[in-house]
């Protein structure tokens, strides 16, 4: 039997073939998509190993110079390779000198059973060894990534490391063992086994370097879209919802109201004689007191209640499941507390009032109309001297007496 079923030269160039598709897909993605660190050394590393597939694949008709010497450094290199690709892309230092050491060691001893003592059985141990060695690295890698990147993706891809890794060492036992026991089979049946276990391996690994890309990308791709969002949503200076974010979220919580007929109050509220800050501390003294002001707000108004800057130094809040007595009472605690805020500017204690104005949703209100009356409310407390709160309630009480 010393003719196996599908002999070694074929399955090399059949490997050949598959890790030149292979690399070929990498170096396409490489080019053509955003890929990230590593991604360069796993296309070189398919390539090498397409070209030490040749060159094993050329054995007894070019000379061993290039079929073992080269054609073992080629593969051997494409582990190599692979794990530098592997520590970059997870995002590790280098570790060019380990990769060296092993490189080199494993070429002396290619090249003393080459032209020392030339045997087949101590070169296919030292390269086993040595994908043994680069994959269990690579295992490494993988599993010591950073806790906040690691998936589940790369546990399997780690895992798919220790399993060669395993593979290796059944390679070298059962090379040495059958050879030991029967010289009738031929190491050159397992080597076969062996040579289409690299091309299953060969496949995999692509396909992990393309849906561990795909992967990251697809994560910054949903960070990006969230920053975006915050972006377009969030004011600038007090970080609070801004005017758009305010009105998105008051759409909803009128249309909730009117279908489940929940009460829902709008307090608007703006700084009393604002401007006089600016003028007498300066702007930056002005945006100071914005943001004071919005941590305030921000730390009073519940958790479902929607706040936001909707304008210069106005501010809203919107109060579900709260009726306009209601509504008068918050809003009433939130004039309380901008009253007894004290602002450091310097050597000065800065104090502050606002004016507050409050509606309660009606089912005939839209959020124009519902705003509009809030407003409303807002530039009579201005007029009936600032520092106070004026509702609804309180226009029909005005009605009703004129
Ligand atoms: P009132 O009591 O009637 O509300 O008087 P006011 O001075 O607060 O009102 P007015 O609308 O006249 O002035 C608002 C000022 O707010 C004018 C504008 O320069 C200032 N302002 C608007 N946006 C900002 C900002 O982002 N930062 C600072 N520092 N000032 C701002
Ligand atoms: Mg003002
Ligand atoms: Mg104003």
């Amino acid at each position: 039997m010393s003719q196996v079923f599908i002999d070694i030269r074929t399955l090399s160039f059949v490997l050949m073939v598959v890790t030149g598709l292979m690399a070929g897909v990498m170096g396409i993605i490489w080019r053509t998509q955003k890929t990230y660190p590593g991604v360069g050394f796993w296309a070189l590393s398919n390539l090498s190993a397409a070209f030490g597939f040749l060159f094993i694949g050329l054995r007894g008709v070019a000379p061993d110079l290039v079929t073992v010497l080269l054609g073992n450094f080629l593969a051997i290199g494409t582990m190599a390779l692979a794990y530098g690709g592997n520590r970059s892309f997870v995002g590790l230092e280098d570790d060019h000198r380990t990769s060296f050491l092993v490189m080199a060691v494993t070429m002396a001893g290619i090249f003393a059973f080459t032209y020392i003592y030339p045997d087949i059985l101590p070169r296919i141990f030292i390269a086993s060894a040595a994908t043994f060695i680069f994959s269990m690295l690579s295992f490494r890698v993988f599993l010591s990534a950073p806790k906040q990147r690691r998936t589940i993706v790369y546990t399997l891809v780690g895992y798919s490391h220790l399993v060669f890794a395993l593979l290796m060492i059944v390679r070298t036992a059962a090379t040495f063992s059958y050879s030991r026991l029967d010289q009738f089979f031929q190491p050159a049946w397992i080597q076969a086994i062996f040579f289409m276990v690299f091309i299953v391996f060969a496949i995999i690994w692509t396909f992990n370097y393309v849906v561990l890309n795909n992967e990251r990308l697809h994560i910054d791709l949903r960070t990006a879209e969230a920053e975006l969002l915050k972006l377009a949503t969030t004011d600038h200076l007090t970080g609070i919802a801004n005017t758009r974010a305010f009105f998105d979220a008051a759409e909803t919580e009128i249309k909730r109201s009117r279908r489940h007929k929940i009460p829902l109050s709008l307090v608007l509220l703006d700084i009393d004689h604002f401007k006089r800050i600016n003028d007498t501390h300066g702007h930056a003294a002005g945006d100071r007191v914005l943001r004071e002001c919005s941590r305030l707000f921000s730390e009073i108004t519940r958790q479902n209640d929607a706040l936001g800057r909707i304008g210069g130094e106005e501010f809203a809040i919107l109060l579900t499941h709260t009726d306009l007595a209601r509504g008068r009472a918050v809003a009433e605690s939130f004039r309380k507390a901008v009253e007894e805020m004290r602002i450091e500017l310097g050597e000065e204690q800065l104090r502050l009032t606002a004016s507050f104005g409050v509606a309660a949703f009606r089912p005939s209100d839209t959020l124009e109309s519902f705003l509009q009356r809030a407003d409303k409310n807002l530039y009579r407390a201005k007029e009936l001297g600032r520092n106070r709160v004026a509702t609804d309630a309180g226009e029909e009480r005005l009605r009703l007496i004129s």
